[in-house]
């Protein structure tokens, strides 16, 4: 019988959290909440939430009545103040952590930074931190310094978007350094993120075979299968248990099972559950 390892840290953290949590009350209380996109990246937990009753808008001139649920990574600066015009409701499910990296990049800028933003270019978080300030440069992965930044400049300050890969982070920096005279470095990635990828690390090296439960369309659970599969070839990205394959599970002695930041617990008790069926325990 093999052993089934379950991470310390899987599923929500206390953002997400709160965020359903507000999701759910704010359903109970108006009589139409809307969300633009989807509140988190999660297919089943948007089910729920639009069982819920709540509903989803393509822009805000199409919320007439009712209340904007904003996303648990924050919202644009423009959609914030255009919502606020109309008097439109506003539930800010926006993470506090997310808050504080708007807060700290308009400080930078303030104080004569350029910011540049460690982040993925069409993710939500990024695309509301960018929002916040004039003109931020946005880089994804170290190779694009040099085309992102082709003169130095005499004060740079950084911000991360909160999921991010630490190890891609420290690698960008490195790069930064010859592109400018002064570095401000805000660490932003937040303590759920790195308790995560810090585990991760560790069970990867540890178990025959990784399971990771999580929406493809989730940054974080990507980043988690990514910084797995760079340490376990056996590693295997599953949204729910009807992906999980036997065929993975032949020659593994031990399993180890996480999940992202959006992953309710049900799902990931469904995937250990069926994990079990393979003669594991
Ligand atoms: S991953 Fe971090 S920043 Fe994002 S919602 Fe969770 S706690 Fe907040």
């Amino acid at each position: 019988m093999g052993k089934i390892n379950i991470a310390k840290n899987a599923g929500f953290c206390f953002g997400v959290k709160r965020a359903v949590s507000m999701a759910l009350n704010g359903a109970k209380k108006h009589n139409d909440v809307y969300m633009l996109g989807d509140i988190v990246h999660n297919e089943y937990v948007i089910e729920r939430i639009k069982n819920a009753g709540i509903k989803t808008a393509k822009n805000i001139d199409q919320i007439k009545d009712g209340a904007l649920l904003l996303r648990a990574h924050g919202t644009t600066s423009e959609i914030y103040n255009e919502a606020k015009k109309k008097e439109i409701k506003i539930i800010d499910a926006t993470c506090p952590l997310v808050l504080e990296i708007h807060k700290i990049a308009k400080t930078l800028e303030t104080d004569g930074y350029k910011v540049v933003i460690i982040g993925d270019y069409n993710h939500d978080e990024v695309i509301g931190i960018a929002s916040q300030i004039k003109k931020p440069i946005i880089i994804a992965k170290p190779e694009d310094v040099k085309k992102n930044i082709k003169m130095i400049i005499k004060k740079i300050g950084v911000v991360v978007q909160s999921t991010q890969n630490i190890e891609n982070t420290k690698k960008i920096i490195a790069e930064l350094i010859p592109k400018c005279r002064e570095l401000k470095f805000m660490d932003t990635i937040c303590g759920p993120t790195k308790s995560y990828q810090r585990e991760i690390r560790s069970m990867s090296k540890k178990n025959d075979a990784m399971i990771i439960v999580g929406s493809f369309k989730s940054a974080n659970t990507y980043r988690l299968t990514e910084i797995s599969k760079s340490l376990n070839l056996n590693t295997y990205q599953v949204e729910s248990e009807n992906d999980l394959k036997p065929e993975w599970f032949k020659t593994a002695d031990s399993v180890g099972i996480t999940a992202g930041a959006s992953t309710p617990d049900w799902i990931i008790n469904k995937v250990v559950d069926k994990i079990r069926l393979f003669n594991f325990n």
